[in-house]
């Protein structure tokens, strides 16, 4: 009837008034956490495979809700990213990320860490002004940072893309391609763009021995350009003996460790011990 169809239409639209406030909660919600310093870091090792050593780490945030208990990157990313609030939590991920760096190499020790940039801050200022300053802390291990990006952040004009990636390198920080794969499907852009790293997607790794062929062929091109290749979500034994023979020599995944707080972090694996 007419009226059972007025009844459905109010409540459609007090249903996605209740999404939209939600959404605005969560907003603010988020947008109080970056002021209350909520967001954190847990750090993946990435293991150099022949002998099971530690040579960098990947940073993760994590938001430390005081009443949500830990919270995952893929429920306030997004959001961040839309908003572009991102902006702002990058620039917290990317200043304790620096420190840590700096807080190793002063204590002598040689540690890599990764950190992930989304599309909308390596579009933003802050990202360029952010990498510029830090260059000019005394001991500073620009050579040790290496900034994560996916394929879509290379969507757009080209050159000014490739001008920004060079500009980053010659700074002295790393590039890599994160989630290598599965996103742009144009690949002229790997011999076009300054790239240190490319990071095998885990959907690869999952899919051994079937994506083997695609490993290989992601292994071969990584070496033509002089990029480290890296498998990421490596889980269990066969993952890695196959990643071994391939000659695949940096891994990361829950076979060696989830991503832990600092405190947490162990620097090196027995690969003997792994079995
Ligand atoms: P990502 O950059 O591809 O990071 C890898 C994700 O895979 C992480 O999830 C990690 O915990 C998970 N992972 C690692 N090893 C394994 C494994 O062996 N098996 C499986 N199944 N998963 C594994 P996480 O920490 O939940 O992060 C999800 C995504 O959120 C990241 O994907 C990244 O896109 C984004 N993200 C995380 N931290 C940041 C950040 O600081 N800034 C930005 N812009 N994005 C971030
Ligand atoms: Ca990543
Ligand atoms: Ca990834
Ligand atoms: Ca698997």
């Amino acid at each position: 009837s007419k009226q059972s169809g007025r009844d459905q239409a109010t409540y459609f639209n007090e249903e996605i008034g209740a999404i939209d406030k939600e959404r605005r909660l969560i907003e603010a919600d988020i947008r109080r956490g970056i002021a209350q310093n909520e967001f954190i870091l847990h750090y993946q090792p990435r293991v150099h495979l022949p002998n099971g050593q530690t040579v960098s780490v990947e940073a993760l945030v994590r938001w430390e809700h005081p009443d949500r208990g830990l919270i995952m990157p893929d429920n306030f990313i997004p959001i961040c990213e839309e908003t572009g609030m991102i902006e702002d939590l990058g620039k917290i991920v990317l200043d304790i990320g620096c420190k840590q760096a700096l807080a190793w190499a002063n204590a002598g020790i040689d540690m890599g860490v990764s950190i992930n940039i989304s599309p909308r801050q390596f579009q933003g200022t802050q990202l360029m002004d952010a990498l510029k300053a830090f260059t000019k802390t005394p001991g500073f291990p620009r050579h040790k940072i290496e900034l994560e990006i996916t394929e879509n952040v290379l969507f757009g004009d080209h050159n000014k893309i490739a001008e920004k990636l060079q500009e980053i390198v010659e700074m002295g920080y790393r590039i890599a391609i994160d989630d290598f794969g599965t996103g742009y499907s144009n690949l002229s852009y790997i011999s076009r763009f300054p790239l240190n790293c490319i990071k095998i997607d885990k959907s690869f790794v999952s899919q051994l021995p079937e994506s083997g062929p695609i490993i290989q062929l992601i292994l071969t091109l990584a070496k033509q350009v002089g990029a480290t290749a890296v498998a990421e979500g490596v889980e269990t034994q066969a993952e890695y003996d196959w990643l071994l023979a391939e000659g695949c020599t940096q891994v990361q995944g829950y076979y060696f460790s989830k991503p832990v707080p600092l405190l947490r972090l162990q620097t090196s694996f027995d690969a003997s011990a792994i079995k």
